[in-house]
Parts: structure tokens; sequence; C-alpha cells
């Protein structure tokens, strides 16, 4: 098992005096070194680190393939290029990223063009959806109307799956993403109702015994945020449900949290009883966000020390031997980013500061020494540095920063 992740040898908090005051830190090594300095300092090293890393994801997923896209996902394709690049103009208010994004963006529309793919993450709605945002930021509403257009003739087939990556739940999230940035009713809550209520309905037929609402994916009932549970209840949370569809909710959280693993960590999928995955995809990492939603969303302490017991179990497994946001470090430093979000402690926002400035200081070398896996899509949103990067960025103002794809 130990050899999935670092044991996490960094101590559990520093606090901010100690953080400004840099005396002491001159015999350290280069990792506390980072650890203590202050937010204004680190902030820049990460920009420009971040910069950097965008340059040689451009180069890599778009230069060199002579702006040919075949993989026009935001997972590991293109559209997490375009994706990075609209981060960055965000931060920098530099034009120069956003039209490159919009270039990006057309021709990732070119490509998904006949995929029957639906999602934000991997389908066509992510490029409709993020094509129509970005249009709007260049002040072309021709374009943003038209893409807004080719997201409401998307169909969703009666067989489609209900989890995130492919599924309903992530169609739904992309009307969530377009209606909080465009207007809510860009997608009117007709549309959006029908999704919820199939996804509901095909819940409460697998749920039936113990846990209100169940779902299967490829014949397995995954908990996990790409495939499960975790990322069909996240999506749920954001809807107009009424009292039953929010009981279920509930409860469906109350069985996660009542059949975790011992050692606080969540079954990739029901009946499971192999303790291994710490990721975003399967795991406490995806639960953990889902929970501090459901804390937030329903008032609950409960829900909230449920989340933290399990973002305790990303900080001593949590060192993953990747650096992505799917199944590596970057993905892990956002649960305790949301939850500084919600509580406001220092302590979380300590610890997304560790795990960022154990990338920024060991990744690139672990990576060349081939002690860390660069990923099978090594310069992609999900699998790659792209999504280091985009933690990089979101860092500097760790209050607005949200899992790409998943927070709104
Ligand atoms: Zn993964």
């Amino acid at each position: 098992m130990a050899d999935r992740f670092f044991p996490n040898e960094m101590p559990d908090f520093i606090s901010e005096t100690s953080q400004s005051d840099s005396a002491g830190a001159s015999e350290s090594d280069s990792l506390t070194k980072l650890l203590l300095l202050p937010h204004k300092t680190l902030s820049q090293l990460l920009m420009k680190s971040a910069l950097d890393l965008k340059d040689t994801v451009v180069k890599e997923t778009w230069v060199a393939k002579r702006k040919r896209v075949s993989d026009y996902t935001l997972y590991t394709g293109a559209l997490g290029t375009a994706f990075l690049l609209f981060k960055a103009y965000q931060v920098t208010k530099d034009n120069t990223h956003l039209l490159l994004c919009s270039q990006i963006i057309n021709n990732c529309d070119y490509a998904s063009r006949g995929s029957g793919r639906v999602t934000f993450i991997c389908g066509q709605a992510g490029v409709y959806a993020l094509g129509a945002v970005v249009a709007k930021h260049n002040g072309d509403e021709q374009l943003c109307h038209q893409y807004v257009t080719q997201f409401k003739e998307i169909k969703l087939s009666k067989d489609l799956p209900d989890e995130l990556l492919y599924g309903r739940a992530g169609f739904l999230w992309a009307c969530s993403f377009l209606n909080k940035n465009l207007g809510e009713d860009t997608v009117s809550s007709n549309r959006m109702r029908n999704v919820v209520d199939e996804i509901i309905k095909s819940g409460r037929q697998l749920g039936k015994g113990r846990c209100p609402l169940m779902y299967e994916w490829h014949g397995k009932k995954y908990w996990g945020a790409a495939h499960g549970l975790a990322g069909i209840m996240h999506v749920l949370m954001d809807m107009d449900l009424n009292p039953d569809e929010v009981a279920h909710v509930k409860g469906t959280l109350n069985y996660m949290i009542k059949n975790r693993f011992p050692s606080g960590n969540y079954p990739s999928s029901e009946g499971s009883e192999t303790d291994r995955l710490v990721h975003w995809c399967h795991g406490a990492t995806g639960v953990a966000l889902t929970l501090v939603k459901a804390a937030k969303v329903f008032g609950s302490e409960e829900f909230l020390q449920a989340a933290i017991d399990a973002a305790e179990v990303v900080w001593n497994r949590g060192l993953l031997k990747r650096v992505g946001i799917c199944h590596g470090i970057s993905g892990n430093a956002y649960v305790f980013l949301s939850l500084y979000q919600l509580t406001g402690k220092l302590e979380f926002l300590y610890r997304a500061k560790a795990f960022t400035c154990f990338l920024h200081d060991r990744a690139q070398t672990l990576i060349s020494e081939g002690i860390m896996h660069g990923g099978d899509r090594p310069y992609s949103m999900f699998e790659g540095i792209g999504g280091m990067a985009y933690l990089f960025l979101d860092m500097i103002e760790p209050y607005q920063a949200r899992f790409p794809g998943f927070q709104l």
C-alpha cells in the first residue's frame, strides 16, 4: 500500500507567525523554506511556475500537434488546455490567453462533432459551455449565442449512465456552469428538472434496501466522484430538489459515512474491501469534497465532521506518486481548500499550501527520476501537469479556488 504515496513528513501545521518569520529557515531544506514563506512571496513563485507550466502544456498539446485536436476533452485533451488558459486569463487579465483559449475551443468544437458524449469533463457539453462563457468574455455575443444553441441541441439518450464523466450528472453540471456564468435560465429549469427526474428514478430503482439511492456504471456500484455516488450527490445538491429527494441525498451520504473503512477512507465501490485509493475519482478525496458541500448546503455539523475525518486520510495518504487532479496530489489539495473556504480555519489553508509546495519543490525532479509517474497523458488537466498549473493559479486566491469541472 505504501508505495502508492509518499509518507507525509511535513509538519501538521505551521502557524501564520512562523510563516512570515523566515529567520531560522536558513538551515532548512528547500521544502521547509517554501512552507515558511508568507502568502504573497509564495504566490509570486507559484504564478511564475504556473505560467511556465502553461507554456509547456500549450507547446505540447497545441503547437506540437499543429493545432490538430484528436482528443477534445477537458479530461485528457485540448479543452483542458483551453480551461487552463481561461484560468490564466482570469488571474493575469492578459487577453492573449483568452484569444488562444478561444481558438483551441473552436478546434475542439470541430473535433467533437458526432462524438455523442454529453458531459462537461468528457463530452460536447464542456466544449459548448466553456465556448459560450469564453465568447462572452471576448465580447463576441454572436459566438456566445451559437455555442448556447449548440448546447441546447444536445440530446440525452435513454440508456445514458448517471455518473459525472459520461452520464447525466456530467450534463447537469455543464447546465449549472452555464447558468452561473451567463445567467439563470440560460438552460431552463424544466430541461434540468427532466434530467434530475431520470437520475432520481434510476437511483431509487437500484437503491432499494439500505441505501436510498444507488447507481451502476459498467456493472459496478461506484462510490467515488468520477463514476459514482460522490459525484452524482455533488451535482444533485445544486439542483432544486423536493423534500423527499433531499432526504434521499442526505440518506445516501449518511449510508456512505456509516459504511466507510475503519481507517476513515471510502470504498471505491459498493462491497469493496480494498482500502487502497485516496483519489478524487475513487476514495476519500471525492467523498470529502461532496461532504463539504453537504455541510454547506444543509448546515450540518455531522457532514462537516465526516469531511474533516476524510481530509485527515487525504493528509496522511494523499501525497500520491502522481501530479494530476483526478488521481494525483493536485486534486487532493482541493479537499483542504474547500474546508478552508467553509470554515476559515488556517490549518486547512496550510495543508493545501503544503501539498502545493511539495509539488512545486519536487514533482518535476521526481518525475524525471522516474519516482513519480508523469501520467498517461502528462500534459493534460486531469492526469498531468495541466492540473498542477491550475492548482498553482488557484492557490494565489485560495477563497476563489474551484476544482475544475466539479466545483462551481
Ligand atoms: Zn482518477
